[in-house]
Formats: C-alpha cells, structure tokens, sequence
C-alpha cells in the first residue's frame, strides 16, 4: 500500500462501471489509477472527478512483466477547485493545463515543481476569475512556466556573446533560447527571431526566473498582455510540435 497526494488530470471509463484517472503527483509524476466500480461508489467519487486533489491511499500490483500497478482504495479530499467546474472558460482552460501536462514530459520525471507550478495556477483559477484577462494571465504563465519546469527554460540572463542585462531590443531565438542584443545579432535565422522590448523582455525573465511564490505577483497592460499570450502559445507550439484542440476550444468561448 503506498500513500501519495495526487491531482486527477484526467479520467477515463473502463468497461461499465470501473474507471481510470491519471494522477499528477510530485514524487511520482504521473501515474494511471484503476478505480474499481469507479463510475457508481460514493466511496471514490469527489476524489476521482477532474481536478481533484486528494490524498490518496493506493494499492500497488506488479504484473507477470515487471509493470507495476496501482489501484485506489481511499482517499481524503484536500481540494476539489470546485469553482473552475461552474464556469465553462475557466473549466475549459484548466482542461488545456491538463492536456499540456499529459504531454509534456512531466509525466515521466515526477518533478515537484511542476506539481507546485499546476496547483498554484488551479487555486489561482479557482478564485472568482469573471475577468478575461486574468485568464489570459493564467495561460501565459502556466505555458511558459510549465516548459521551464520540464527542461526548455531559456537562457534570458543576457546577451549570450557579451552577457549585456538589457538593452532597448533584445533578439531572442526561439530555436536556441538564447538572447542577442543588436551588436552581436549576426547569423540569427530571422525565422525564429523575436525581438523584445524591455516590458517584453521584463515579463518573459519574470515568468521563467522567479520564486513560484511570486510568479503571479506582476502586473501588465492589456496589449503586452495580448503580445505575452502570443509568445507563450507559439513557445509552446514550436517546443512541443504541435497545437492543441483543448485551446482552441477555450479561445472559441
Ligand atoms: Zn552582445
């Protein structure tokens, strides 16, 4: 029997009654749960619903090949985020975290930061968020954060030839990570270059450098706003080689 705190990031039927969920946890990372009679006992039910976090009692089996498995058995509540499930753009939004987890490598490495980096942003939702903005706030962090967290946090110290801090423009290569300021820009293939300004470079080493307990502690305008949320969704897309329907989903709401 092992005892271990798990988010459900995702669920699935299993024959008639039974069910699995994916668990993100932080020890672990994620791990695939069988919930006996799970669809119809009470015993299970508000642990193993969609953004469920829970401390949960499992049994583990290892099968003929050496495979371990794990079936629930208990489990205590600790939150259910109940709220994001009553509004249709924020539910829809923590269903896109949801999806970038299942497909980032997070779910191999068990890393505690990104346990950390998900429940924070799912309390952060969870408030009375009616203001898109914030949303939109959410998303770009939790994008660009999520990638730090699994291996892809880019090199944003400073010009990666002369180590200068800041300038007016910075260029930034989506390819390498890495910044150049306009003196050393030579050889940037101009198809992943991005040039940032100062507020975009601010909010861009805001968001992969600092503390979590301070990640959500900036402020920024409307059209920065708009221009972050186009960087983070083209940095997630370029990393991860793919867009996702659970975003598109959000953005048609
Ligand atoms: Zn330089």
């Amino acid at each position: 029997m092992i005892n271990v705190k798990g988010l459900v990031i995702a669920e699935r039927d299993v024959g008639e009654s039974a069910k699995s969920v994916t668990l993100l946890t932080g020890a672990m990372g994620c791990i695939e749960v069988y919930v006996r009679g799970g669809k119809k006992s009470k015993k299970s039910i508000s642990s193993t619903q969609l953004f469920c976090y829970s401390d949960f009692s499992l049994e583990d089996k290892l099968d003929s090949r050496g495979d371990i498995h794990y079936y629930y058995n208990s489990s205590e509540p600790i939150k259910l985020f109940y709220n994001i499930r009553l509004d249709a753009k924020r539910a829809a939004l923590a269903c896109y975290f949801a999806e970038l987890l299942l497909f980032s490598s997070s779910c191999g490495d068990g890393s505690g930061e990104v346990m950390r980096l998900t429940l924070n942003t799912l309390y952060m939702l969870d408030k009375d968020v009616d203001d898109i903005g914030e949303l939109e706030r959410l998303k770009c962090v939790f994008e660009l954060r999520l990638l730090c967290e699994t291996g892809f946090r880019p090199a944003l110290v400073g010009c990666h030839v002369c180590y200068k801090h800041l300038c007016p423009e910075m260029h930034f290569n989506m390819k390498t990570g890495q910044l150049t300021c306009p003196e050393h820009t030579d050889g940037v293939d101009a198809l992943y270059d991005i040039v940032f300004d100062e507020v975009q470079l601010f909010a861009v080493r805001y968001i992969a450098l600092v503390d979590q307990k301070q990640l959500f502690g900036f402020k920024i305008s409307e059209k920065y706003l708009e221009w972050l949320s186009g960087f983070t969704g083209r940095f997630v897309e370029y990393h991860f080689g793919k867009s996702f329907d659970t975003l598109k989903f959000y953005k048609q709401l």
